[in-house]
Order: C-alpha cells, then sequence, then structure tokens
C-alpha cells in the first residue's frame, strides 16, 4: 500500500522522538512491503521562528493533503510570552479544527513489564489493564454559550449541547473502535440528572442495532470514575462526551503509570487522523537523548490500525515494544532497579531489532 505521511516533529523532544517512529515506519514499509512517503511539516514554536507563524498555510496544506499525520509535540518556554495568535498551541488547535477531528482517542494500557510504575495496587494490576477513551471533542460544556453576569448578583452560565449528529459520529466511532479490539463498548453518561445523556443514551442504543457484534453496556460517569480504579480490566472501549472524557481520560492515563508510553489519535469523518504521544514537548530533557520514543512509536502503530486498515503491521509494531521491555531495557522515565537503561535513539534501535 503507498501511503503519504505528514510528519511534525515539533519542538523540544519533538523531533528526537518524531524521528524513532519513523524508523520504525520504514522497517514496517520493508517488511510488509508498503511505501510511505512523508511531507515534513514545520508547526509550533520552530515555525514562529521561522515564519513568525505557528502553522503557515503551506504547512496546514500538506497536513490537508495526507493520509494522515503523526506528530512529536509543539511549545516550551520559549514561546510562552507571545501573544495568542504566536503561540505553538495556537498552530495545534488550528490543525486539529482544519482536520475537522472530532473524536479523541486514547488508549490506557498496563504493559506488564511496568506494572510496579501504577499507582494501584497488584492484585488489580495483574488482572490486565487494556483500555480505549473514544472522548468527543467539539461539542458539550466547553463550545456551549459562557456568560458571567454580575448584577443582582454575580452568576455565571455555562451551556451544555449537544446535536443528534454530534453523539451519532462520535459513538460510530466507539463501536468501530471496539470492533478492531475486543469487541465491547461502554458509554458513559449522566442520564439520571441531564437532558444531554437522555438523549445520548437514546442514540448509542439505536445506532447499536447496527454494530450486533458489539456488546454495548452504560455506566453512570461517578460509577466509572470509581470503577476505572477498582477494576480497570472489566473495560474495552469507553464512549462518551467531552468534559467526562477530559476527566476520565487523565484518570485512565494516571492508573497506566507512565506518560511517555501512552499515544492517542484524533479522528473525523473519513481515515485521516492526527497521531501523537500524549506528552508535551519535555523542554527538561530536549536535545540529551533522554526522552522516551514509545509513545510516538505507539502512535505510528495506532495510525496503522485506525488509520490505514494495517491491523497485522501494528499488532508487529506493538509486540516489538512488548520485546523491548521484556528484555529489560528502559528510558530514563521508566528505569527501575536490575533494568538497562538506554537513550532514546538506542531504544528506537532497540525496537527495530525486534520488529518482525
Ligand atoms: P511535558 O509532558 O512536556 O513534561 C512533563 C514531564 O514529563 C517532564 O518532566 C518531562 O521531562 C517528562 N516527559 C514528558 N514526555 C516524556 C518522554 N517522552 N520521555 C521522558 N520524559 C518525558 O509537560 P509540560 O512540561 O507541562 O509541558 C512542556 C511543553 O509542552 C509546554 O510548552 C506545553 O505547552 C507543551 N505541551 C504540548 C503538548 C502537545 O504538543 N500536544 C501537550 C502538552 C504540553
Amino acid at each position: 500500500m503507498d501511503k503519504k505521511i505528514a510528519v511534525i516533529g515539533g519542538d523540544g523532544i519533538g523531533p528526537e522522538i518524531i524521528s524513532q517512529a519513523q524508523r520504525v515506519l520504514e522497517k514496517i514499509a520493508s517488511l510488509y512491503g508498503h511505501r510511505f512517503t512523508y511531507e515534513e511539516v514545520e508547526m509550533g514554536g520552530c515555525a514562529v521562528d521561522r515564519y513568525q507563524d505557528p502553522l503557515p498555510g503551506e504547512m496546514l496544506r500538506r497536513c490537508l493533503e495526507a493520509d494522515s499525520v503523526l506528530m512529536g509535540a509543539v511549545g516550551g518556554p520559549k514561546w510562552n510570552g507571545l501573544p495568542g495568535d504566536l503561540r505553538p498551541e495556537k498552530g495545534l488547535l488550528r490543525l486539529r479544527g482544519a482536520m475537522k477531528v472530532y473524536s479523541n482517542n486514547r488508549p490506557a494500557k498496563i504493559w506488564p513489564q511496568l506494572a510496579g510504575a501504577s499507582p494501584l495496587k497488584e492484585e488489580i494490576v495483574s488482572r490486565g489493564i487494556d483500555l480505549m477513551i473514544v472522548r468527543e471533542l467539539t461539542g458539550g460544556l466547553y463550545f456551549g454559550e459562557h456568560t458571567t453576569k454580575q448584577e443582582p448578583e454575580p452568576q455565571a452560565v455555562d451551556v451544555m449541547s449537544y446535536h443528534e449528529y454530534e453523539i451519532e459520529r462520535i459513538c460510530r466511532i466507539g463501536f468501530e473502535t471496539a470492533r478492531k479490539r475486543r469487541g465491547r463498548l461502554c458509554s458513559v453518561d449522566k442520564s439520571n440528572v441531564l437532558d444531554t445523556s437522555r438523549l445520548w443514551k437514546k442514540i448509542v442504543h439505536r445506532i447499536s442495532e447496527e454494530y450486533p457484534d458489539v456488546e454495548l453496556t452504560d455506566m453512570l460517569v461517578d460509577n466509572c470514575a470509581m470503577q476505572l480504579v477498582k477494576d480497570p480490566s472489566q473495560f474495552d472501549v469507553i464512549v462518551t462526551e467531552n468534559m467526562f472524557g477530559d476527566i476520565l481520560s487523565d484518570e485512565a492515563s494516571m492508573i497506566t503509570g507512565s506518560i511517555g508510553m501512552i499515544p492517542s489519535s484524533s479522528l473525523g469523518d473519513g481515515t485521516r487522523g492526527l497521531y501523537e504521544p500524549i506528552h508535551g514537548s519535555a523542554p527538561d530533557i530536549a536535545g540529551q537523548d533522554r526522552a522516551n520514543p514509545i509513545g510516538t512509536i505507539l502512535s505510528a502503530a495506532m495510525m496503522l490500525r485506525y488509520s490505514f486498515n494495517m491491523a497485522k503491521e501494528a499488532d508487529a509494531i506493538e509486540r516489538a515494544v512488548g520485546a523491548f521491555l521484556d528484555d529489560g531495557y528502559r528510558t530514563e522515565d521508566i528505569m527501575s532497579e536490575g533494568m538497562r537503561q538506554v537513550g532514546c535513539s538506542r531504544c528506537g534501535e532497540l525496537i527495530l531489532e525486534r520488529l518482525e
């Protein structure tokens, strides 16, 4: 298969981690007979320095013309004092808007080799944790009307609104994702209180008739927050609205114990997606070959699985990461006693050697 990938190194550790992910993609291409071509995209602080614009039009065009976008991270203290439009994150927000991605998908997986890093008890972790949170990204409370008035007394109002089509399209991503995983979808809402949740529940059940191979359950958001720490092994895919997803996905990342290991995708209609690790540009360790590139390498694996329909290639990358950990290698952020510490590029090399 031929695929064009827009690659955004970005700032801080971004270029270091992205180049390891590209090496992995190249090896996959040669092992499985694909051809990946790359469009380099300058976005973030580096683009501000060069073009006085965090996402120049030409760079955006390259992203929109690609089959998918793979990104490292953007931002850093150097650009903190700049006015709003020149801030590196503005480039990322513009890119998400232009790509019309309305679904943010974050897996939370505990690698058995790193179980000790989880703040949860061993007896819970040993049951295995491997779930995905599909969060609605462009609607709900964060995008409703916000008003504050002072008279007759100070009052603030935030409006939570969902149209049927917004619920329908995110729920479809939930079902499609569950179909590519273990076939179980948990829809999280607050239908005992909120009208938006009651509409959500009605729609998700209607759509479920089109997905008889996916088992659908419902859970109230407060219960879900508890169940994530009590027994996260019960979940496969969770689909939920924007604010609930914001909170639950951070909770789920926390239980895995390592920010450097977690990938993410943002999807809209069609197959093109934006793939990036959940961490930032880590300016404190940038340029020192100390970053963990695994979150980015696993983001590349997600891109193969969800945008390019290359499941066995994605499995191969995940197996190679598992083998790297099995063999006792660790980057600094996940280092523990008795293990062998390696830098960013050596980590990429060792994963490459384990790819088959
Ligand atoms: P951060 O995620 O960059 O770093 C937090 C801590 O985790 C740091 O100690 C860092 O060294 C460590 N860390 C992060 N990723 C790591 C990795 N792959 N390997 C090893 N250690 C890693 O968060 P921050 O310090 O709050 O933000 C730094 C910059 O990144 C800010 O400018 C912020 O705006 C930006 N940011 C960008 C994105 C993005 O591009 N999507 C996301 C979050 C933050």
